[in-house]
């Protein structure tokens, strides 16, 4: 009897509270990385490949620890790309609010993912094979099930509480922090199309997702990380998995750079437009916007709430905000013209299908346009923009 009672009480192991503690921590950081690398970055976006031993482990892993199905999670996710910020967005802030999406982000993934049109539409290239159908997918509450049993044997009763801490943690983090503070809150590196942020420039909590705007700009891309002095803890198990040939990375982001003395915009220029159209934006809203909307003192806050709505095209804002922001931009100098100029670069940069002469010529009549204007910051931001150029990164 007081053999069974130190089982219920202990499990097997007898383990102490650290032991608890760094099992939870391993285990959950495991499944962290398991859903950024495999579904993520893998299955959803094609960014990288990895060896079939270290993709059947994050499956089998993802079953047991989550048990969500592949097809489900990329299909959402997939859709959530495709359809981003709009009444079809399957956990948007902006449509479903920051406290549904942060506090019940679980609901609006499950109802997404039964969703069968969704599953042909989005979830093509996901595993199909015997296990995928027999076992993951038809008895995906199983894996979860088998985990509570193998805490329980471990850690007895404290292994069923690790287990359920464990059951909320990739739920509130993934679907709550990523899905919904990652579209409220944080830093943006590029004027993506979506409220997109970077939460915190160290993504090792959350295995690089933390930098979910440099993920919108660039999806295919295995980095989240572009900056100096961001990292991307999911880029460094891909390194360290590259190195050891279980992982090949297919894409990564490229980068954007600037040739001096060029007169007109060329082909390197286009091309540049094209591909690195979000940080150009980016780089007019802080080097053309921000600058002569500090023409006039104002609050700190308030002049980097001014800032990003600007750098959207107050594209963000509800009606009487919108108008407010209309009222500040009469009351500077060039603002409005800098802000017509943003405009069509946007404009620029969202019909890339067209021809390409019909685009070069457009891109030359802005520029020559900006420089004629006689606003400093817009002719020197022209003078760069012609220059621009694509740098590829390893
Ligand atoms: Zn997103
Ligand atoms: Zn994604």
């Amino acid at each position: 009897m007081p053999d069974l009672l130190s089982f219920a009480a202990r499990g097997l192991t007898g383990a102490s509270w650290g032991a608890w503690i760094l099992y939870f921590l391993a285990t959950t950081q495991g499944t962290i990385v398991a859903v950024t690398l495999y579904l993520h970055r893998s299955q959803a976006h094609r960014g990288v490949q990895f060896h079939s031993a270290v993709a059947h482990l994050f499956r089998a892993w993802c079953w047991l620890s989550t048990g969500m199905v592949t097809r489900q999670w990329v299909a959402v996710h997939r859709k959530h790309h495709a359809r981003c910020e709009t009444a079809e967005d399957p956990h948007s802030p902006q449509v479903h609010g920051i406290r549904t999406v942060l506090w019940r982000g679980v609901d609006l993934y499950k109802a997404a993912a039964g969703n069968e049109v969704d599953l042909a539409t989005y979830g093509v290239g996901t595993p199909k094979d015997w296990i995928e159908r027999h076992l993951y997918e038809r008895w995906s509450w199983l894996g979860p099930t088998l985990l509570a049993a193998i805490s329980i044997v471990l850690f007895g009763v404290v292994g069923l509480a690790l287990w359920a801490l464990q059951m909320a943690w990739i739920p509130f983090w993934a679907a709550g922090v990523i899905n919904g503070l990652g579209h409220w809150l944080g830093y943006r590196n590029f004027e993506t199309p979506d409220t997109s942020a970077n939460l915190v420039p160290w993504g090792l909590l959350i295995g690089g997702e933390e930098l979910h705007n440099n993920h919108h700009a660039f999806p295919a891309s295995a980095r989240f990380s572009q900056r100096r002095f961001e990292l991307d803890g999911g880029w460094l198990v891909i390194c360290l998995l590259q190195r050891l040939g279980l992982a090949k990375v297919r894409r990564v982001a490229s980068g954007l750079g600037y040739r001096a003395h060029i007169q007109e915009p060329d082909e390197e220029t286009l091309r540049a437009l094209l591909l690195q159209h979000a940080r150009i934006l980016h780089d007019y809203a802080s080097g053309v916007i921000a600058p002569v909307l500090a023409q006039r003192p104002v609050g700190r806050r308030h002049l980097r709430r001014l800032r990003r709505a600007l750098a959207s095209g107050g594209r963000w804002l509800d009606p009487a905000t919108r108008s407010e922001l209309a009222a500040v931009v009469r009351t500077r100098r060039y603002l409005s013209d800098v802000c017509d100029f943003r405009d069509r670069l946007v404009d620029l940069t969202a019909r890339n299908r067209r021809d390409m002469s019909t685009l070069a010529e457009e891109l030359r009549r802005w520029c020559a346009d900006a420089e004629a204007s006689g606003i400093r910051v817009l002719v020197d931001f022209a003078a760069q923009l012609k220059g621009c150029r694509v740098v590829e990164q390893g």
